[in-house]
């Protein structure tokens, strides 16, 4: 089981330990050591391929690995990758928790190693349709509102160019937009997820994709037995660097949003006014209608990396690469090493704080589960 709340000298080395065994910084290294650990912890695996293939051609998959009795009641999911190269911190994290003697007796644990794999291996952040995985998990049934909002800042956000005049007249759009109305309101337009303009930034997809439809398949195929579910989605790329926040995105009613407040007391964040940040179309959002009959307490684990501007900067630019033709070999390094940066820090005071963070939240939930009656 992953370390209590209590620092120590002997967690400290722990941590510097375990940060080097489970940070990995490319696809198939991360999918290696997460295979391997979930063997060695006897876990039931499934691995399902990917559509798409990576830079050089080769088989994606999302892993599966569930670790626990098969018809535990509780069960604590944590998944990763939603957001591609966000992927390397929750894959550390689930590796870390795979490598820790898994103690807690009656409460199973599924990770579901990078859910969007072609994001991962691209060092992009969105999926092989270029849809934003984590504004696709909507209902398709019904048409969806346009968001208004994005449609203020859809030409200057979507430049054509890398660099060049166009790209200094849309920059100097920009600018005189967050001058005028505010960074929030930017923030909101480009986050909140739009599915009026395919191929656009932020595009929520216009049917449920692969990722969908499978991560849901997995939850449904490791969950038969499970009453009370625990759910842990790890981003990156929100908040000061280093800083972690439980996002607890579209809780369904006020019991829901006061469990997860009294599983993660003094790092939950609910969108509200005062924090105006409601993106549509949420994984973890959407987990709280999963299945009736369970009892679910969703969040997402944000942990802070570089400041807002310049993190969009790198997925704005990361973007113009997905639409581009042939682009020169070191640009394609430059813009993606910047999504590294931004997403997946290497440095290891940040990943002793990511690390950190994740057995934090990782032990809350157990708690939380441990107390819910069966
Ligand atoms: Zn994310």
């Amino acid at each position: 089981m992953p370390v209590s709340d209590t620092t120590s000298a002997t967690d400290e080395r722990g941590l510097a330990q375990a940060i080097r065994r489970c940070f990995h910084h490319e696809f198939a290294p991360a999918k290696a050591a997460f295979l391997q650990a979930a063997a060695a912890a006897h876990a039931r695996l499934e691995s399902l391929t990917c559509p798409a293939t990576g830079p050089r051609g080769e088989a994606l998959t999302i892993d599966a690995a569930y670790v626990g009795p098969a018809d535990a009641r509780k069960l604590l999911v944590v998944t990763s990758g939603i957001h591609g190269v966000e992927g390397y911190a929750g894959s550390a994290i689930q590796l870390d928790a795979l490598n820790a003697p898994w103690q807690a007796q009656d409460v199973a644990l599924l990770l579901v190693h990078f859910v969007n794999p072609f994001g991962v291996a691209w060092s992009g952040s969105n999926n092989e349709d270029n849809v934003d995985l984590n504004r696709n998990f909507v209902s398709f049934r019904e048409p969806l509102a346009a968001n208004a909002l994005y449609d203020e800042v859809d030409e200057f956000v979507c430049c054509p160019e890398l660099v060049g005049p166009l790209r200094n007249v849309a920059d100097a759009q920009m600018t005189s937009y967050v001058d005028t109305y505010g960074l929030e309101r930017l923030v909101r337009a480009v986050c909140d997820g739009q599915y009026h303009r395919p191929g656009r930034f932020n595009f929520g997809g216009a049917r449920p994709t692969w990722s969908n439809l499978t991560l849901r398949a997995l939850l449904k195929q490791f969950t038969p037995s499970a009453t009370h579910i625990g759910l842990i989605d790890v981003h990156t790329g929100l908040g000061d660097r280093g800083a972690s926040a439980m996002l607890c995105i579209e809780p369904p009613d006020e019991a829901a949003a006061e469990r997860a407040q009294s599983w993660w007391p003094d790092t939950l964040v609910v969108p509200s006014a005062a924090f105006p940040f409601a993106p549509r179309g949420t994984f973890v959002g959407s987990a709280w209608h999963l299945d009736s009959k369970q009892q679910m307490t969703a969040a997402a684990l944000e942990i802070g990396t570089e400041p807002p501007e310049r993190v969009f900067a790198a997925l704005r630019n990361r973007f113009w690469l997905s639409n581009a033709g042939a682009v020169p070999a070191e640009v394609v390094l430059s813009i993606e090493a910047e999504m590294h940066a931004c997403l997946a820090p290497r440095d290891d005071t940040w990943r002793t704080a990511a690390l950190a963070s994740g057995r934090q939240a990782i032990q809350r939930a157990l708690q939380g589960l441990s107390v819910r009656q069966t």
